[in-house]
Order: structure tokens, then sequence, then C-alpha cells
């Protein structure tokens, strides 16, 4: 059985190949995000990746108004997003104006570098994309 380490090395390599990867469950079909050893439904080994499509909703947001660094240039938006998978992730909303984000809003992934850190999954306005 895979350790978390390797399975979120699965998950950043990913990344760095421009892939949002995910799990499938091979038994029950459920998605999950973040990586477990397990389906979190149905207690299965056989969850495998899969590459996520790439498009989901705000489901919730905060505006974040205090940078905490120069690298994290306030205004900046932290959102949970849910994927058209049925997962949800942490992450950002770029390329808008805070004022413009609602929730249900539809977003796209993008890759970033996010407070001058490695490159991160994050998200842009479908309308943009
Ligand atoms: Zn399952």
């Amino acid at each position: 059985m895979a350790g978390v380490d390797q399975l979120n090395q699965v998950f950043f390599d990913g990344v760095a190949e421009g892939q949002l990867r995910i799990q499938q469950c091979g038994d029950c079909g459920a998605y999950q995000f973040y990586p477990r050893v397990v389906c979190k439904l149905c207690g299965s080994e056989h969850v495998h990746w899969k590459v996520a499509s790439g498009r989901g909703q705000v489901a919730s947001f905060s505006v974040v108004r205090r940078g905490v660094s120069a690298d994290f240039a306030a205004p900046y938006i932290v959102a949970l997003i849910e994927l058209e998978e049925g997962v949800t992730m942490m992450s950002h909303v770029v390329d808008v104006d805070p004022n413009q984000v609602i929730s249900g809003m539809a977003v796209t992934l993008t890759f970033r570098t996010v407070g001058g850190a490695d490159i991160r999954p994050v998200f842009i306005p479908a309308s943009k994309s």
C-alpha cells in the first residue's frame, strides 16, 4: 500500500505536468481529494488516479485584504472550490476583482506560483478561459 508521502508526490508530479490529479475508487466510483490510501466512502484499496476536468464552482470564499508578505499581495481570494467530479479543494481564485466573486461562480483550473512559492493549482473565472 502506498504511503501518504507517495500519494502527495503523485499529486505534485501532476501539478508539474499541468494536471490536477484526484482519486477515484475502482469499486464504488467515488472521487476524493485530498489523496488517501483507501476510499473514504467504502474503504476500498482500489483507488486510482484521474486527471480532473478542471471545471468547478466557487463553494465559498474569503477575500484576504491584508497581505501577510510582499509575495502575498492583498487583496487575494482564498476559496473552497467544488470540482465537477464532486470533490472540494482549498485554492485561490485569481485574475478577478474580489467584488466580482460570488458563491456558485463557474471557474476553470489554471496554474500559478502562489506567494512566491511553488506552482499551485488555482482557478480563474470560467468566463475568462
Ligand atoms: Zn469506494
